[in-house]
This record gives structure tokens, C-alpha cells and sequence, in this order.
């Protein structure tokens, strides 16, 4: 072991600017001319890079601190080589702005490019700072004299050259610029991994977009529509803010669905525009061309671009962003920047909040009552523009919007011109703007939004209209918004290197989503996350067992988030323990649907869309989601050590849940053995025996093992806060000897089926159903993930068949390690060899239909040592779910984050074999061959670890602070202790003899 790091900016001498990703180069006058006296001389390896630039088509501008430059630019003959010369003084410079930022923007707005997709150049660590938080894709620091370098690395400088003859252009990449690819659906992303792009307006693909592109920050978040439109059947603008429930009810076919969704709120994107008034341009309409819609991973911004021409032949060009911040989570802002290209005149706007929404984008929930919103009040005072106030229907929560709308006219004497219209539930306000033939207008709307859930306040729209009044300039927001998505990404970050492919960017794709829905701002909220994130109405915003996928990763990256969360289940303990003594059983029951105040929320019947009909749904016999609870609560405390909390909550969790399963267990007197019945594992295609009439199954391994697992642990935890010594906490959670005795007892009978080879099986009586054609249902359908649809419409169901939609018993492999699950079964008296594993897996991968995103992701983790090239296949495949919609169409209506926050995990702890058990952090790399390395900060048990794993060795440097040392395990080497401030570096050839424990 050795101790070693390597300096992150490194002076490059040739590197390749990344034309493919790029619009328009910006450059600082200081880095053109020599001098800005009158007798200048110009960079010579400036003007050629600008020259080459422009050969390629791309746009340059030069950002220049007062008129008077431009006279130098003159004077070295330099003005005609740029595509534009921007004053920064003739940047409009609202209260509390940066302005070099703020020149920064403006000179994108006058090339017409999204700042993502353009590159700064800058000689200044100011200079730098602001590009960066403006949010540029590329900033390059340019030191000359080569004594600032890691100062302008420090300040966000991707690239620093002492030279710019040092950047390389590739023509090929620039000719695959983004105008000259073709209209498609597909995402195309940016070489560094942090754009999600999409060109041309496509109609049917509009839904995926507005769910990938959603914008948010734990509390509140806004699908990615554009601010033109309204909800229909392409577009749905839904907002939702975390924990905003509401109940309704609906008679269909004679009886009463009372149902509970996360609530859309109104609409506070509402920004639009037109060359006439009282007619409103339409991004799907035919004027519009060269539309460019761009996700900013790093930066948290929703960048839009488009050209419009009106019938009289007047082309503006339209350049928005739209970010949520995350920096003041109530706060949102829309800016965009309107550039009359050939035309003066009136540009008209309007701004709104739209207080008539409703929940209507699932289609199959159409005949369910969707409208939750009532209108409570609303006004129009200055200077902070609109407010709206409505309440939800039944949970009677009171949401409050105000919007504060600017419109910034440079060198237009004339002013805008303001209308308020204020019909009930929508105020808006419309502006007649006069603009100048090329003179960029900026329309920048501030957003606000509280509901009385919040605390500090009196009362939501006085908290919304001060917020508004409060708030800075956009370009303040976002500098503020760029900080703080950076310094989560500096905490969150897998940064994953491979050859090839484009893991890397699907896995900041994931973060960002996950970010987006469980940031840090969630953590003092009383919500837990739903399986389909803030992005859509999916599973009506509920929350699942999904989070169990959700917790391995924040446990490492943000675990105050996963303590917030693990809170919401145990603010739900009373509804847990009246569904258990309803069901006749001891302990909490908690639901398999989750919503505001804990009762279950499952449906009872499923909507199937191939047949338009309704049919049963037992899902709720899910009981093993106390399990996945009890284990994150688990996972927290090895992460973190927090004894305080597993004291004060986690304990309780953990043993009422134990208890009620410990009670599900019924000893059989026949074998000697406990079992459970009655129950479903993960798998939805199995929720009854063949051709029976009762739901519910006997001995799901799954349960039964995990179980097992919950009653050894809940022992331990007796053991570590000594709840048996009498003590309070005894007496609180009520554990008496008897009952430790048989929890002791059913930790060594539980039954477990087995079938032929010693392979686990799924259930009681699993081996005994018919095998199933998958080849043939594959020919003749395609995608059959939802086999239980396809077969519902033969008059047929896939409990009759070895058939299954996810994981179930390889679920046990997912969340254990093989050696966990190897010393729990023989506990229970069974013996399972390495081979008997290897069959169960085999046998498992070849009968199933991947019909949830969550399968794919523990398909490839069980595989991920026994077959490598299976598992980054099928890790690829998980990667790709949402981006390409592989469920086909489910994307639109939220994505799947379990799903994403699994391959997070699989990247983070299936490749890098971490674990966190037994007081250590256990760490056995096994990189895919397609894996070059993979760098990450974790956060465990108090301390900042950077971890850097490649082929070859691992590196982990724990960050000096004052926190007790902690053990770590790697491979199968001793023990060591990892002090704060201490980098050890290990070598990952296998030594010799070396077992795998997990395998
Ligand atoms: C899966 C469940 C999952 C749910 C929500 C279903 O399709 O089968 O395991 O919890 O989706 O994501």
C-alpha cells in the first residue's frame, strides 16, 4: 500500500475542443489583444483560432468591457473577424447580478446559441467563475505566462492552455454539429457526458423529453414542457411538490374508487409570446425551424432554442432556460432571450400562472375524477407581479405561486407596455415589448412557490410574494443554482470511464434524476419518494418498495436524505400497526402503495390496455416491503454508525417490523418448520396458484430469507442498545424474553423450498408449473415485459408458468452477499454450495420477461462475477430503460428511479463488491472489461472517502477531519484502519489462493 494523488488540472499541450458539442466560442478582449491601448496588437494564435472557427462555421463573439474597446478592436483591424462584438455595458444589469455572468449571457443571446452549447475563453479566475456559473459547456482558462493555472482549474476551468495553437479542431466533429443531424427522437449527448440533446420537434416522443428533461430540487419539480404550451396530447407542463397528497373519489361501473395522487400543481412555466398580438407562437408549428432542446446535467438548466418566421415572414430567434433551484428550493425562474432577427416592431408576451390543471396524464386513469385543485385567491401588486392561491380538495393543503416577471429592453427608449388580466385562476400579464431589428429583448420570470406544509411561515402566498420580492436576478438564481448543483455533484458523482458507450453520461443522467427528486432539501421534509420520482403521474406519485434501490446509493452519497426518508416510514408506524391488527397480526404491516398518511394506496384493480379491461390486482399481498424498510434502516446505520437514530427510530422500525413477520411465520407441526402463506414475493406474475380463486402464495423465498435475515439483525440490535437489560427503550418497543426466544427460534426453521439441484425456489409448488414458450410470446409480441396483460387477453395467466416479470429469489443475491445468504441457509439447516448458486442463477436468467426497469439492474449484479459480458450487458440495458423508453411508453409518465438509482449502485457497489456490513466498508473490485475506472466521493460513518478504482488498483483517501478511524476490507486481505487525512492505495492483482466471498 502507498499514498499518492494526482493534481486535477493538469496543463494540457494539444487537446481536441469538442466541436461536436459546440455552437460558438466566446473570447475575453484579454485574450485577443495585447494591449487595449490605441496602438494594440493582436494574439497571433487567437486570430487563427478564430479564423479556423469561423471556416467551420461556427459563430465567435468577443465580450468587450466598455464601448471604448471597440475602438482598440478597430484599431488592430480585428472587428470584422468576430461574428459579433458585445458591450458589457450595454448589459442591463439587474440588482444583485454578476456581470460578467450577465455579459456572458447576453453574448450568447445575441449569437443565438444555448450557453450549454458554447465554449468560453477567459484569462481571468473572475472570468472563469462566471462562465461557469452561467452555465457554459465549455470554459477554458487561458494562462500565458503559465502562473495562474491551478488557480483557473480551481474556478471551474475545464481546459487551461498556455497557448491557444494548442487546441486541436477535428473537421469531422465539427461537421456532425448539431444542425446538420437529422431530426430524430433519440437523445444524442455531448462527449463529456453532461448534455442531454434533443433536435427537432418531435410530437411523439414529446412525453419522453418533458419526463428526461425535468427540472427540480427535491422539494419541487417541473417537467420539462416548454413554457409555450398548455397540457394536451403532447404536452403535459406538471409540477409537484413532495408529499402534496390529495384524495378523490370516482364512481365507475357502479362502484366507488377513492383514489390518492401526488398532486399537479398550477402551471408557473406559462411564458409566451408572438410577433401579433392576441396570437401566440406554438413551438409544433410549421414557422418554427432549427429546434434544439438541451438538458445541462452539471448545471441543473433546461435550455430550449428555436427560430420562428410568421406568415409576413418576421424570424425571431427564441433562446429559454428554465431551472428549479437548488439552491433556494422554493424559487424557479423561466429566462429567455428574444432576438428579432430582420424585424422592429411589438413583440407581445405573457406571463401567467395557470391554476387550471388537473391530473390527467395518465390515460388510463381518465375516468377517474383528476381535477384536486380549487382556486383560493389571487392578485396582481407591484413590484412583485402575480400571485395565485388554490387547495387541494380533500387533503386541504393551500399552495401558493407568485411570479415576478422583467422585461429587459436594451437601447429601446420606448418602454414596455403592461396589461393584467386577472380571470379566475389564471392571472396574467401581457407585455407589448418595442423592439429593434437585431437588439435582443430579455424576458426573465421569477418564480415562487410555498404550500402550508412549509414551515417558518405564516401563511403560503405571503411566503411566496416575499420570496418573489426577495429574490435576486435571473442571473443571480443562477449562479446560486450552478453552485449548488455543483457541490451535489461533488458529493454524488460516479464518474465512470469506460471504452466506449456512453455508460458514463447514462449514469449523470441518472444522478441528475435522482438529485432532482431526493436532494438535500428533502431532508426536512415530512415525504417519501415515489417510485417514479417528482417527473409524472405514474403509480399516481406513489412510493414503493423501489426506494429500497434508492437507499444504497444516498446512504453513501447523502444520507441525511436517506434519514429523511427512513423518518416518513416511521411517522407511518400507527398506520403500519392497525393494518397489522386489522390483518389479525402483532408488529407494523406497512402498505405496499405509500401516500401521505400511510394507509395502503394500492389499487384494487389494474387497467389493462390491451383489452380495455379491468382486472384484479393483489400487488398489495406485497408484504415484503417491511422487509426492504428494515433493511435501508439497516444499510443507514452501517453507512453512518448513527446509534442515536436506531435508537430513537430505526430499532422501532426494525422490530415492529420483525414482529410482524416473526407472527407471520406459523410453525408447521407436519415438518417442524415456519412458514408463510398468503403472501406475494417481488414477482407480480405470480400472485395465486393456478386456477385457484384465493391470492397468495406459500413460502416465497424471498420473504421467508429475508426474514430470516430481519430477526438476526433485530437480535443484534437488542444486543448493541441492550433493549433486553429492562431499560426504557426494552420497555418502549416491548421486547420480552419470550418473544426474543422465538424470534431466535424461527431464525433456525424457517422454511425454505427448494426444487430438483438444490436450486431456491421461487415459491412453495414452483417447479410443479408448466415451462413457458418465451421464444414463441417473444416472435409473436415483441416486448413482453407485461405478459400478465398479454396473457389476461388469451383467457391465460402467468402463474400457471416458470415465468417471471422481475427478480424474486435473485433479489436475495442482490441485496446479501453470496456468503450472507450462504450462512443464513445454513443456519436454517440447508446446505447451498457455490454450485447450487451458480444453477439458481441460470435458472432464474432464462425465465424471465424484464417486465419491471428494476430487473434488469439485478440480473446484471448477480452476474456481474460469474459472467462478466452478461452483466454489462444487462447493466447497458438498465441504462438505456428510460432514455429509450424500453418499457414501452411508460417513460412519459415518470422515470423509473429505482431503476436508475440501481445502476448507480451497481456501478458503485456490485462492480466495486462495497459493502457495509459488520462495522466495515468492504471493498473487492471486480471492474468489467469494459470499465477503465470509476473515481467517487462516499460519505461512511462521518468520513469523505475518495475512492479511485481501475484495472488495476484501488485508491481510497480519506479526507482530514476529526472522526474516529474506520476499518476497511478489501479483497480478502487483513483488515486495515483508515485514519482521516490517510490515502491508502492497494494493488488489485488477485493474490494467489485468493476466494471470491461474493461469488
Ligand atoms: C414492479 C414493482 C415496482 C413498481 C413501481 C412494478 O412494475 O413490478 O416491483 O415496485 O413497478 O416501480
Amino acid at each position: 500500500m502507498s499514498s499518492s494523488r494526482e493534481p486535477r488540472h493538469a496543463l494540457p499541450t494539444a487537446v481536441r475542443l469538442p466541436l461536436e458539442r459546440l455552437d460558438a466560442v466566446l473570447f475575453e478582449l484579454d485574450v485577443v489583444l495585447r494591449d487595449a491601448a490605441p496602438d494594440v496588437t493582436a494574439f497571433p494564435d487567437t486570430v487563427e483560432l478564430v479564423e479556423r472557427l469561423r471556416k467551420l462555421g461556427l459563430s465567435t463573439a468577443v465580450v468587450v468591457a466598455h464601448r471604448c474597446c471597440r475602438e482598440a478592436l478597430r484599431a488592430g483591424g480585428l472587428e470584422e473577424l468576430f461574428t459579433a462584438v458585445v458591450d458589457a455595458d450595454a448589459t442591463e444589469q439587474p440588482e444583485g447580478a454578476c456581470p460578467e455572468a450577465a455579459t456572458l449571457l447576453l453574448a450568447a443571446g445575441t449569437l443565438g446559441v444555448h450557453p450549454a452549447r458554447a465554449a468560453v475563453i477567459d484569462a481571468t479566475a473572475a472570468g472563469v467563475l462566471a462562465a461557469r456559473a452561467a452555465g457554459f459547456g465549455l470554459v477554458i482558462g487561458l494562462d500565458r505566462d503559465g502562473g495562474v493555472t491551478t488557480e483557473l482549474g480551481r474556478h471551474g476551468a475545464d481546459l487551461v492552455f498556455t497557448s491557444l495553437r494548442a487546441v486541436g479542431i477535428d473537421e469531422d466533429a465539427a461537421r456532425h454539429r448539431w444542425w446538420q443531424t437529422r431530426q430524430t427522437t433519440e437523445a444524442s449527448v455531448g462527449h463529456a457526458g453532461w448534455l442531454l440533446d434533443y433536435a427537432g420537434v418531435d410530437p411523439y416522443g414529446e412525453g419522453i423529453r418533458e419526463a428526461l428533461c425535468t427540472v427540480g430540487n427535491g422539494y419541487l419539480a417541473a417537467r420539462g414542457a416548454a413554457p409555450e404550451v398548455d397540457a394536451g396530447p403532447v404536452h403535459y407542463p406538471g409540477t409537484y411538490a413532495a408529499g402534496v397528497f390529495n384524495r378523490a373519489r370516482t364512481r365507475v361501473h357502479g362502484h366507488v374508487h377513492e383514489d390518492e395522487s401526488l398532486v399537479n400543481l398550477p402551471n408557473w412555466l406559462v411564458l409566451r409570446w408572438g410577433t401579433d398580438q392576441g396570437r401566440w407562437v406554438d413551438p409544433d408549428e410549421a414557422g418554427v425551424s432549427e429546434y434544439r432542446q438541451t438538458l445541462d446535467l452539471r448545471a441543473g438548466v433546461l435550455h430550449r432554442r428555436y427560430r420562428y418566421v410568421d406568415g409576413d415572414g418576421r424570424a425571431t430567434t427564441v433562446v429559454s432556460t428554465i431551472l428549479v433551484s437548488m439552491a433556494a428550493p422554493h424559487l424557479a425562474a423561466v429566462h429567455a432571450t428574444f432576438v428579432p432577427e430582420n424585424w422592429s416592431g411589438t413583440l407581445h408576451v405573457c406571463s401567467a400562472i395557470d391554476g387550471h390543471v388537473a391530473n390527467r396524464q395518465v390515460a388510463e386513469y381518465a375516468p377517474l375524477a383528476g381535477r384536486h385543485l380549487h382556486p383560493e385567491g389571487q392578485g396582481h401588486d407591484d413590484p412583485v407581479g402575480l400571485w395565485l392561491r388554490v387547495r387541494t380538495s380533500q387533503s386541504r393543503i393551500d399552495v401558493a405561486v407568485a411570479a415576478r416577471t422583467r422585461v429587459l429592453v436594451p437601447d429601446v427608449q420606448a418602454e414596455a407596455q403592461r396589461q393584467v388580466d386577472m380571470t379566475t385562476g389564471r392571472p396574467a400579464e401581457t407585455y407589448a415589448v418595442p423592439v429593434r431589428e437585431g437588439r435582443p429583448v430579455r424576458v426573465e420570470k421569477t418564480v415562487a412557490c410555498y404550500t402550508s406544509r412549509d414551515r417558518a411561515i405564516t401563511e403560503p402566498a405571503t411566503a411566496a410574494r416575499q420570496a418573489v420580492a426577495g429574490a435576486g436576478s435571473f442571473d443571480h438564481l443562477l449562479t446560486a443554482h450552478v453552485h449548488a448543483w455543483r457541490r451535489l455533484w461533488e458529493r454524488s458523482h460516479v464518474e465512470l470511464r469506460t471504452n466506449g458507450g456512453t455508460p458514463a453520461f447514462a449514469l449523470n443522467l441518472h444522478t441528475y434524476h435522482l438529485l432532482t427528486a431526493t436532494s438535500p432539501h428533502l431532508a426536512d421534509l415530512d415525504a417519501g419518494v415515489g417510485a417514479r420520482g417528482l417527473h409524472g403521474e405514474g403509480y399516481r406519485g406513489h412510493i414503493f418498495w423501489d426506494e429500497v434501490f434508492v437507499h444504497r446509493v444516498l446512504v453513501l452519497h447523502l444520507p441525511e436524505v436517506s434519514r429523511a426518508l427512513l423518518l416518513y416510514r416511521w411517522r407511518r408506524l400507527a398506520a403500519a400497526r392497525i393494518a397489522a391488527a386489522a390483518a389479525g397480526r402483532r408488529g407494523a404491516m406497512f402498505p405496499w402503495q405509500s401516500g401521505s398518511d400511510g394507509r395502503d394506496e394500492t389499487p384494487t384493480e389494474l387497467f389493462n390496455t390491451r383489452n380495455n379491461q379491468w382486472m384484479p390486482d393483489h400487488s398489495a399481498l406485497q408484504r415484503h416491503i417491511g422487509l426492504a424498510i428494515a433493511y435501508s434502516v439497516w444499510q443507514y446505520y452501517q453507512a453512518t454508525g448513527d446509534l442515536d437514530f436506531l435508537r430513537s427510530y430505526g430499532a422501532e422500525l426494525m422490530m415492529e417490523t420483525a414482529r410482524f413477520f416473526a407472527d407471520l411465520a406459523q410453525e408447521n407441526p407436519a415438518t417442524g418448520r415456519y412458514e408463510i402463506t398468503g403472501v406475494m414475493g417481488p414477482d407480480e406474475f405470480h400472485d395465486a396458484y393456478p386456477d385457484t380463486d384465493t391470492p397468495g402464495l406459500a413460502n416465497n423465498a424471498y420473504t421467508n430469507v429475508m426474514t430470516v435475515w430481519l430477526l438476526h439483525r433485530v437480535l443484534e440490535v437488542v444486543d448493541l442498545l441492550g433493549c433486553d437489560d429492562g431499560g426504557n427503550l426494552a420497555e418502549a418497543l416491548r421486547v420480552g424474553a419470550a418473544e426474543l426466544a422465538r424470534w431466535r427460534d424461527v431464525t433456525t426453521r424457517m422454511y425454505v423450498p427448494f426444487q430438483g439441484q438444490q436450486i431456491i425456489s421461487q415459491f412453495e409448488g414452483y417447479a410443479d408449473l408448466r415451462e413457458f414458450d418465451l421464444p414463441d410470446y417473444t416472435v409473436r409480441y415483441g416486448n413482453i415485459g407485461r405478459l400478465d396483460l398479454i396473457l389476461a387477453v388469451e383467457g391465460d395467466s402467468p402463474n400457471r408458468y416458470q415465468i417471471g416479470k422481475q427478480a424474486d429469489v435473485l433479489m436475495l443475491l442482490y441485496l446479501l452477499s453470496a456468503e450472507e445468504l450462504r450462512e443464513l441457509l445454513a443456519g436454517l439447516g440447508y446446505r447451498w454450495p457455490q454450485q447450487a448458486l451458480r444453477r439458481t442463477v441460470e435458472y432464474y436468467v432464462a425465465r424471465i420477461s424484464h417486465g419491471s426497469t428494476l430487473c434488469r439492474v439485478v440480473y446484471a449484479w448477480v452476474q456481474a462475477r460469474t459472467d462478466r459480458a452478461a452483466s454489462w450487458r444487462f447493466f447497458t440495458e438498465a441504462l438505456s430503460a428510460d432514455i429509450s423508453d424500453t418499457q414501452g411508453g411508460t417513460t412519459r409518465e415518470g422515470i423509473h428511479l429505482g431503476a436508475m438509482a440501481g445502476t448507480l449502485d451497481l456501478a458503485e457497489r456490485g462492480y466495486l463488491g462495497l459493502e457495509t456490513r459488520q462495522d466495515a466498508l468492504w471493498l473487492n473490485p471486480r471492474l468489467p472489461q469494459e470499465m477503465v475506472s470509476l473515481h467517487t466521493l462516499l460519505t461512511y460513518r462521518g468520513h469523505q472517502l475518495h475512492l479511485t478504482v481501475t484495472q488495476h488498483d484501488l485508491t481510497l483517501a480519506a479526507s482530514p477531519c476529526n472522526v474516529q478511524p474506520i476499518v476497511v476490507r478489501v479483497a480478502d486481505r487483513p483488515p486495515t484502519t483508515v485514519s482521516s487525512g490517510q490515502t491508502i492505495t492497494v494493488s488489485l492483482k488477485p493474490a494467489p489462493h485468493s476466494r471470491d466471498p461474493r461469488a
